[in-house]
């Protein structure tokens, strides 16, 4: 008999549901069906598949409410987070449906003058099957980012979602059946890690992981021995910058709530803030007046909710006690502050850049403000770390100018993580937050291989790529190139 999982309430522990732990057998099969279903997706063409897809995103918000209750249950998050979570995947489903015609488009290039009696042209061809490994944090929002722009690129899809939120992923995939009449073009496989690695090694011919940098590595190991392409959306610690000239009242809410929001448990929330020393006392006291009207608690009685992941708690209490053994303060909250599963709001102060908590991801609502002398101090400690995600910048005149300076995929000025809801960006990071892109053009053109095609429209009377090629051909071509120095291509 096939063996199963619970996925558990983490606010109560209750079970939420029982799902299948599907054997790499299951997922090869399950990537069969999906290869031959390819070719029914593709034929619709870009038409086809926006009907399709539009409708998708009108289902899912129709059905916005028993879907939020799934995702509360699975994540312990407010159904009110779960509903804004839905209403973006939605959004972006809608964008990937209508655009990707024009974005995908065959595009005509310019041949050059030693080939100009040709035509060339360059066609964006669907890869086949693509394999979407996908976190608990926004079950919904993050591998729907992966899956809308792959299925409006004419692929189908093979998805994995985490072993916490597998009901919200099994609830993606029946909605999909619904207005695309087959089960085939989007499915789902459910289990742990083992489960994730049999994707890997199924033959999709694209794998994009969104999850820990730890667990990138292991897929792009494991997918590097069939040269499976990856985009690895990983982890983050993002920086929030604030300038003497900030709006602090604004720059005060946008970061409590970006960092405390889904409990902290936000890949590109706020976790570590510099701001200028002029207006640190006033930032940290606004931070600390905000936080204090703040509680975790269960959906329906907290402003946030439980840690999803009860392991999750061990990696927030040895960042808070790293901080203060390493010289930190506690300007809000303390030690009591973490129970499991609700993690209390902690405002940590002029923490060393060299403690863990300021290095690695903590994953919790924990907020490090450290003072700055100056900008460029700003921008060098925000670079000064191993990830580059987001970052947020506060400031009436030098956003762009800091904006530029930053090693990183995304940046909202005068703003927090609005990036991720425009769905005409493309979203991803740089160094251990992971390549490749999602979202925009760019998240439609990386389901998509070039394929290049030129034509000969003409024969020139020269013969160049032949063995007839005379003596005098090849002295006319040397002679033509210095004339249009070098430009014959
Ligand atoms: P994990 O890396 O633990 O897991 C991610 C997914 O990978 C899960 O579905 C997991 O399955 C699966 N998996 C685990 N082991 C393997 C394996 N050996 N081979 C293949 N798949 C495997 O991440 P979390 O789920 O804990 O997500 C949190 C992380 O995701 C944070 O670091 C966060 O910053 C990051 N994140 C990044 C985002 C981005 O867009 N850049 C967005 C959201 C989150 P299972 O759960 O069953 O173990």
């Amino acid at each position: 008999m096939a063996k199963k999982f619970e996925s558990l309430n983490p606010a109560t522990g209750e079970v939420v549901g029982t799902f299948p732990i599907n054997t790499e057998n299951e997922v090869y099969a399950a990537v069969t069906l999906a290869t031959d279903a390819a070719l029914r997706w593709n034929a619709l063409g870009h038409k086809g598949r926006r009907t399709i897809l539009l409708a998708y995103s009108r289902l899912i918000l129709s059905e916005i409410d028993s879907l939020a209750e799934k995702v509360t249950l699975e994540t312990g998050k407010p159904h009110s987070d779960a509903k804004l979570e839905i209403t973006l995947a939605a959004h972006h489903i809608a964008w990937a449906a209508r655009n990707a015609e024009s974005v995908l488009r065959t595009a005509h290039r310019a041949s050059g003058a030693l080939m100009a009696n040709m035509s060339a042209t360059v066609e964006r061809s669907p890869l086949g099957v693509v394999g979407v490994i996908g976190p608990w944090n926004y079950p919904v929002f993050t591998p729907m980012g992966s899956i809308a722009y792959a299925l409006a690129a004419g692929n189908t899809v093979v998805f994995k979602p985490s072993e916490y939120t597998p009901g919200v992923g099994v609830a993606l995939a029946e909605l999909f059946e619904h207005v695309a009449g087959s089960s085939e073009y989007f499915q789902v496989v459910t289990g742990f890690g083992e489960t994730g690695a049999a994707l890997c090694t199924s033959g999709v011919k694209k794998l994009a992981f969104t999850g820990s940098t730890a667990t990138a590595k292991k897929v792009a190991a494991l997918c590097a021995q069939t040269l499976t392409p990856v985009i690895a959306e990983c982890g983050g610690k993002d920086p929030v910058i604030v300038a003497r000239d900030a709006d602090i009242a604004k720059a005060v809410d946008a970061t409590v709530w970006s960092a405390l929001s889904n409990a902290g448990q936000t890949c590109i929330g706020a976790e570590r803030v510099y701001v200028d020393e002029k207006v640190a006392d006033i930032f940290i006291e606004k931070a600390i007046a905000l936080a204090s009207t703040l509680n975790a608690g269960a959906p329906g009685e907290g402003n946030y909710g439980a840690s999803t992941m009860p392991s999750q708690i061990g990696v927030i209490t040895s960042h808070v006690k790293a901080a203060i053994k390493d010289g930190g303060k506690f300007a809000y909250g303390s030690m009591k502050s973490i129970q499991e599963p609700f993690v209390q709001p902690v405002i940590l102060v002029d923490v060393p850049e060299s403690s863990a908590a300021v290095r690695e991801e903590t994953f919790g609502p924990i907020i490090i403000i450290n003072r700055v002398k100056s900008m460029k101090e700003a921008i060098k400690l925000s670079n000064d770390s191993r990830y580059g995600l987001g970052a947020n910048i506060w400031s009436k005149r030098q956003g762009k100018k800091i904006a530029s300076q930053l090693h990183c995929g995304m940046v909202a000025i005068n703003s927090t993580f609005s990036f991720a809801a425009i769905s005409s960006v493309p979203f991803g990071g740089v160094k251990d937050s992971g390549y490749g892109r999602i979202h925009g053009p760019e998240g439609l053109l990386e389901y998509t291989y070039a394929r290049t095609v030129v034509r000969t429209r003409f024969n020139l009377p020269l013969k160049i790529l032949s063995f007839k090629r005379t003596a005098g051909t090849d002295r006319l071509i040397v002679r033509a190139s210095k004339f249009l120095k070098g430009r014959l291509g």
